[in-house]
């Protein structure tokens, strides 16, 4: 590191899983190294807090190591503080060495599909985060009036919204999720949830656990047709010569699901395989979906891809989530890959037009590789990253050191007016939240807006 500095000083914007591990292997290291984490919420934990699914609380629990990371020493979260509103790249240049982008895919990919826009269709990311109390959706509304509600896509996000509209008001009632999702999903009249997936259950994105949770939900039936489960040669041959275990479970799975007979539940999830939708239609809201079977065509890679025949079908949907992958958005002054929604990268190294790397600029996370993997891949992803910063400064190829002191960043936000949120505040806001859910049976009720949060630290 350089000469003239005793410590290194790293920014990271973001804080969910892929930043407090960046900031966790920093800390592993043998030289100083001051971390600053920033989040454009007053809250840590990213996905954690906004994307994990309410009735899955032990997942959440892994906040327990980041609680971890942030009592070390030498470490500050900066929560409320956004890029490109509150810092600037150059204000970050200024004062670290090196700043590292953990802020993830904020968005949805689009179906482009005609209707798509239609009242009634929604991205699954919205209606998580509805449900979730994340401040940018808490105002969104749905509507749980409708019988019908179809979900397109087989990963895991489609599974959890899935479940959500499907569990009972007891059940989400013993979780975090957010009051006023509660309070509509009091009144859901759901009954049917159709999940739609383009290929086939050998090709499904869900995990074993995920699916078989489907099976066992109190209130509601998980209907299979056998038929939708008859692998075609190619699926075979991925099932029999492929290394991963998870498409055979599910296919177990599934073949138990498709042979029980309804219990005649309150709600049915449907799920059903080789389709996809071609139009959402309705008379100035979302009626139906109309939809194309597929066949499954070997892609060249070894994988099979969906074509679509000629055969339609139609079914009833006033509702649709559209759960087909989250998607990475650009950040001010910072190169991105429009094709694939990421920040170019070479293992986590920001690279330029010309593919130079950006000196001490680096990214971790889904705004570096994409959004796939659960909770733990930030991890390895993350070590990567922090790595190549100190590859960069064994090789001196940070460039110019900051010259301001640690204090010069809060002094700058304060004289902009930022009220920066603390990780000792953050720790208040937890233990409100958890005492307001205590009083309802409940592991926490959370504040979802950033203007409750900022009164309740600041209030005498
Ligand atoms: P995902 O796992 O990438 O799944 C996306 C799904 O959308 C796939 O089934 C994909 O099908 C389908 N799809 C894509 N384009 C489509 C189109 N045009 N029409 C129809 N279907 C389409 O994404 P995700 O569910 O958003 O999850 C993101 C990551 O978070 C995943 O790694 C997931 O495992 C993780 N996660 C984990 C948990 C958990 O551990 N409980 C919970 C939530 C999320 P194809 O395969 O045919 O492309």
């Amino acid at each position: 590191m350089p000469t003239d500095q005793p410590t290194l000083r790293v920014a990271i914007i973001g804080a969910g899983p892929a930043g407090f591990y960046a900031a966790e292997h920093l800390q592993k290291q043998p030289m100083a190294v001051d971390i600053d984490l920033f989040d454009r919420l007053p809250t840590p934990f990213g996905l954690v807090r906004g994307g994990v699914a309410p009735d899955h609380q032990k997942i959440k629990s892994v906040t327990r190591i980041y609680d971890r990371i942030a009592a070390q020493p030498r470490f500050r979260f900066f929560g409320n503080v956004e890029f490109g509103r509150d810092l600037a790249l150059d204000d970050l240049r200024a004062h670290y060495h090196a700043i590292i982008f953990a802020s993830g895919a904020p968005t949805d990919r689009p179906l482009g599909i005609p209707g798509e826009d239609l009242p009634g269709s929604h991205t699954a990311t919205a209606f998580v985060g509805w449900y979730n109390g994340h401040p940018d959706f808490r105002d969104l509304e749905f509507d749980l009036t409708q019988e019908h509600v179809v979900v397109v896509g087989l990963g895991n996000v489609a599974i959890d919204v899935t479940r959500v509209l499907a569990r009972t008001i007891e059940e989400l009632a013993a979780t975090d999720i957010a009051p006023h999702a509660l309070e509509a999903l009091r009144h859901s009249q759901v009954k049917t949830v159709t999940v739609l997936g383009r290929r086939g259950p050998v090709q499904a994105a869900f995990t074993n656990p995920e699916v078989k949770e489907l099976g066992e939900m109190p209130g509601a039936d998980f209907i299979v047709d056998p038929a939708e489960l008859e692998l075609d040669a190619a699926s075979q041959t991925m099932l029999d010569e492929g290394d991963d275990r998870t498409p055979k479970k599910n296919l177990d799975t599934l073949r138990a699901v498709a042979g029980r007979l309804p219990a005649g539940k309150p709600r049915r999830i449907v799920m059903r395989f080789c389709v996809s939708p071609v139009a959402l239609e309705g008379d100035g809201h979302l009626e139906r979906v109309r939809m194309v079977r597929n066949r499954l065509d070997p892609d060249g890679r070894g994988g099979v891809r969906a074509v679509a025949t000629d055969q339609e079908e139609t079914i009833p949907a006033g509702l649709v989530f559209r759960s087909v992958g989250y998607r990475g958005v650009p950040l001010p002054g910072l190169p991105f890959d429009d094709r694939a929604c990421v920040i170019p990268n070479d293992k986590g190294r920001v690279t330029g037009p010309d593919g130079a790397a950006l000196p001490g600029t680096y990214v971790s996370g889904w705004i570096k590789r994409g959004p796939s993997g659960v909770i733990g891949t930030n991890k390895p992803c993350a070590v990567e990253t922090v790595e190549s910063v100190l590859e960069d400064i064994r090789e001196k190829r940070l460039g110019i050191s900051p010259g301001l002191s640690p204090e010069a960043l809060p002094e700058h936000l304060a004289r902009c007016g930022v009220r920066v949120v603390s990780y000792g505040d953050w720790q208040r806001l937890d233990a409100m939240e958890c005492e307001r859910g205590k009083a309802l049976g409940r592991p926490r009720l959370k504040f979802t807006t950033v203007a409750e949060m900022i009164a309740a630290l600041d209030a005498p």
